[in-house]
């Protein structure tokens, strides 16, 4: 390879690392977006509940409103999980993890929380890309 490739092929790389990461921006965006969405409906189904909760006590004759009350919780669950996992999109693309003991951020390879000390469980994710770098030692070596 000449000097004029590689400098060609320097430049490339940086601009695919740019864009990488405005790409990551961008979904990062989009994701919050759907959190902030699954927030708001998550609000409406508390005044929802609260709603019927009231409704009920003003009512002369009780209805059994636990099954109605018990299937609107479920539905918060279901938007509490989704948050959960998109939060953890999030930290992937930031190349970051939590910690499993006090949920602080820290950097994806980290092998104990910087907060509480815990030690991380060796990410599955990581050993992949470390397997990645290996192979592709070998195979420069391979073309010398
Ligand atoms: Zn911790």
């Amino acid at each position: 390879m000449d000097f004029f490739d590689k400098i060609g092929k320097k430049a490339s790389e940086t601009y695919k690392g740019a864009a990488e990461k405005t790409g990551r921006i961008a979904k990062e965006t989009k994701i919050k977006m759907a959190i902030n969405e699954n927030k708001g409906k998550i609000n409406d189904l508390y005044k929802e509940i609260g709603k019927k909760v009231y409704e009920n006590h003003v009512r002369e004759e009780k209805q059994n409103i636990e099954e109605e009350i018990e299937q609107e919780c479920t539905k918060i669950d279901v938007l509490a999980d989704e948050i959960e996992d998109y939060r953890k999109e999030i930290l992937e693309l930031k190349d970051k993890k939590q910690c499993k003991k006090c949920n602080t951020e820290m950097e994806v390879n980290s092998k104990f929380c910087p907060n509480c000390g815990a030690k991380q469980p060796e990410d599955a994710k990581q050993e992949a890309k470390e397997v990645e770098i290996v192979e592709d030692n070998k195979n420069n070596k391979e073309e010398k």
